[in-house]
């Protein structure tokens, strides 16, 4: 069920800033950052830097209480699948045949003596958050409406976004209204130029055909230089200086806060133990079979589900996940889903040997790290 997201954080919120989770030292930034001087005061924002890295800004508490999650029903009753004979060796061939080398004269000649499911289950909780940072911008200056201090900046947090749907990562960077301010250009001082980089702003450099003397080999004079020894810079056509890049010639800048807003989708797994042999990483690309879905503001743990396990890590990822991102970001919607994932362990005899294979996943992949006959070459 989606429920309204709280939002009334009250209207006080950004005029005293609770401060910036993660500060980083204004020595990180480069050369060409702005000095910390060319930026005014703005209530609510006092942490903001050029060039982001200011960290998150915590969300306030809200002025009201969260909500109490409801209890969830208990899950549907359950039935484990199982496969064929049939379908475990159709998968098995297909298997082999993906794989350029193998010969498929295991899965022909294979005789399979037994079949056993280790079916186990997936608890995944996956937690939707919007986090927001600041960081101090800037653009030449051509015009653009200049509205710091004509009225107080809303907080941070006060600003409307459009969030998009549950669990789809966005991005949405907002210019703060009433922060944007007109400034001299601090890389040209307000010039509109810099001195030229290739010749160091003398318009000039040694001529490269007599390399400065002027004359050629003997008492001839450089014709490329007419014996001047120096030839005009071609960077800068002569003049010694460039248009400078940071506000493209303007002498000014438009000095004004971001607010960068981040969606995204936080997501952690538990596979409950299943003994059969097959290593926990090859499930996480299979899908199994739905048992239980929930998603709503903030979900409540797991109850009374058949595997203990389960419902102890629905319990601890929930703890952990409210715990860990209501810090930083604030919480939309939490989804949890217990799946049951089907894994056949076959065991088939070829050429007097035992041998195993898995197949497990809705995909029906399968495993075969004992596959007796790896290069068709060598087995004939
Ligand atoms: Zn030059
Ligand atoms: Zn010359
Ligand atoms: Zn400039």
């Amino acid at each position: 069920m989606e429920r309204p997201i709280v939002s009334d954080y009250g209207a006080n919120y950004g005029t005293v800033n609770p401060g910036y989770g993660l500060p980083v030292p204004a020595s990180t930034h480069g050369p060409s950052a702005p000095p910390a001087n060319m930026f005014d005061t703005v209530p609510g924002y006092e942490g903001t830097v050029a060039g982001g890295g200011g960290g998150y800004l915590p969300p306030p508490m809200p002025s009201v209480p969260m909500p109490v999650p409801e209890q969830t029903p208990s899950p549907p009753s359950w039935n484990i699948p199982s496969i064929s004979e049939e379908r475990a060796r159709e998968a098995f061939a297909t298997y082999v045949s993906s794989k350029c080398c193998y010969s498929s004269a295991p899965v022909k000649e294979g005789v399979i003596t037994n079949l056993e499911s280790f079916n186990t289950y997936r608890y995944r909780l996956e937690t939707f958050t919007e986090s927001r940072s600041t960081e101090w911008s800037q653009e030449p200056y051509t015009g653009q409406p200049v509205d710091a201090g004509v009225q107080p900046a809303l907080g941070p947090w006060q600003i409307a976004a459009q969030p998009p749907a549950f669990f789809q990562e966005h991005k949405q960077t907002i210019r703060v209204p009433y922060t944007s301010s007109v400034k001299n250009c601090h890389l040209c001082l307000g010039m509109g130029r810099n001195p030229c980089t290739t010749c160091a702003g003398a318009g000039n450099k040694v001529c490269w055909v007599c390399n400065g003397s002027g004359y050629r080999q003997t008492d001839d004079r450089c014709s490329h230089c007419n014996g001047r020894g120096r030839e005009n810079c071609s960077s800068c056509s002569g003049s010694g200086s460039s248009q400078c890049d940071t506000c493209r010639g303007k002498r000014q800048l438009l000095v004004f806060i971001n607010l960068i807003v981040k969606w995204s989708t936080e997501k952690d797994d538990f596979v409950a133990q299943h003994l059969s042999g097959l290593q926990v990483e090859k499930l996480e690309n299979v899908s199994g079979k739905e048992l239980f879905k929930d998603a709503q503001y903030m979900v409540y743990p797991v109850m009374g589900f058949p595997d203990v396990s389960v419902a102890q890590a629905s319990e601890r990822l929930i703890r952990e996940h409210q715990g860990k991102y209501a810090q930083t970001s604030r919480i939309l919607q939490q989804r949890q889903t217990v799946e049951l994932i089907p894994i056949t362990k076959v065991s088939y005899m070829w050429k007097g040997k035992s041998h195993v294979y898995y197949v497990y996943g809705n995909e029906f992949k399968v495993n075969a790290d004992d596959y007796p006959a790896t290069c068709c070459c060598s087995v004939m």
